[in-house]
C-alpha cells in the first residue's frame, strides 16, 4: 500500500488534474461568468508555460515529493501523528484539514510581507480570471510553498494518502475556484459553505486593495469566516469588476518571460497588508 502510493502518485495527480482541467474548460466554454475582453490564445499558452516550468523545477530541487517525505517520516516515527496512537481515517481528515489551514496562513502572509507579495502578485496580476489564472504562479513561490508544506507534513506526521489527497484536492480546486464559469446563486450560497467556490475566489482578484485583501481560502471556506476576512461579493458585481492589480495592466506583462521578472519590477505598492495611507 506505501509503495504503491509513491509508485502511482505520478499517475494520479496527472490524470486529476488533466480530468479537471478538460471540465473546467468545456464549463467555461459553455457557461462562462464573465465575457473575457483577452482572448485565450494570448494568455493560455503563457498561464501553461509557468505549470510546465515550475514542474520541473520542483522535480530538479527537490529529492523527493511531500507524499514520500510523509512516507519517509512514518518509516522513522517522526511527527505528531507517528508518535501518537490514532483512528487511520481520524488521521487523514485532521492532516487534509491542518493542512488547509496551512495554506491559508501561508496565503496571508504572501499578501502581508512586501518581499513576499512581489512573488505572490504574479499571480494577482492576470487581467482576467479562468481555470489557467488558479495554475499560475511564480516558481520562486512554488518552490517556498513546497518547503513550507515539507515542514508541516514532517512536524504533523501526516500519513502519505492525505498528503496526495490534500495535493490533488488543492489542485482540483484551484482550477474550481478559478473557474470563468456561471453556478447558479442558489447553489452557490449553499456550496460556499462546504469549499471555495468560483464568485467567492474571484472577489480575491479585484482590482481593489480591500477586496484582494480577503477570501484567502482556496479549499475549505471556513478559515475566512473564522479569522474575519471573508467578503460575500465584489462591490462593482461580477461582471464589471476589474480583474488584477494597479500594476501590469499592459497585455504584454501576460506573456511568460515578462510574468517571470514581475517580482523585481516596480514598488511593492499598496497591497501589502501593513500598507496604509491617507485613504485607507
Ligand atoms: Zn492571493
Amino acid at each position: 500500500m506505501r509503495g504503491a502510493i509513491f509508485v502511482y502518485e505520478p499517475l494520479i495527480r496527472l490524470s486529476a488534474f488533466a480530468g479537471v482541467f478538460i471540465i473546467m474548460a468545456v464549463w467555461e466554454f459553455i457557461g462562462p461568468r464573465r465575457a473575457q475582453a483577452i482572448g485565450r490564445g494570448r494568455r493560455w499558452p503563457n498561464n501553461i508555460g509557468v505549470v510546465v516550468v515550475n514542474t520541473l523545477l520542483v522535480r530538479i530541487v527537490f529529492p523527493t515529493s511531500a507524499v514520500g517525505l510523509a512516507l519517509l517520516a512514518q518509516a522513522r516515527g517522526f511527527g505528531l501523528f507517528n508518535a501518537i496512537a490514532l483512528p487511520a481515517a481520524l488521521g487523514i481528515v485532521a492532516s487534509v484539514v491542518i493542512l488547509d489551514l496551512a495554506i491559508y496562513l501561508q496565503h496571508v502572509l504572501f499578501h502581508a510581507v512586501p518581499a513576499l507579495w512581489r512573488l505572490h502578485r504574479m499571480h494577482h496580476a492576470d487581467l482576467e480570471f479562468d481555470v489557467t489564472t488558479g495554475l499560475r504562479f511564480h516558481p520562486i513561490e512554488i518552490l517556498l510553498s513546497m518547503l513550507i508544506k515539507f515542514a508541516v507534513v514532517a512536524a504533523l506526521g501526516a500519513p502519505a494518502l492525505a498528503v496526495l489527497t490534500f495535493e490533488v484536492l488543492l489542485n482540483a480546486t484551484s482550477m474550481f475556484n478559478h473557474g470563468n464559469v456561471r453556478v447558479p446563486s442558489s447553489i452557490d450560497r449553499v456550496l460556499r459553505w462546504i469549499v471555495v467556490t468560483p464568485d467567492m475566489h474571484r472577489v480575491h482578484h479585484s482590482i481593489l486593495v480591500r477586496e484582494t485583501n480577503s477570501n484567502f481560502g482556496f479549499n475549505l471556506p471556513w478559515w475566512d469566516r473564522l479569522f474575519g476576512t471573508y467578503r460575500a461579493q465584489p462591490v462593482a458585481g461580477h461582471e464589471a469588476m476589474t480583474i488584477g492589480i494597479e500594476q501590469f495592466r499592459d497585455p504584454r506583462e501576460l506573456r511568460l518571460d515578462r510574468m517571470l521578472v514581475q517580482p523585481w519590477r516596480g514598488n511593492a505598492g499598496q497591497y501589502p497588508l501593513g500598507y496604509r495611507n491617507a485613504e485607507q
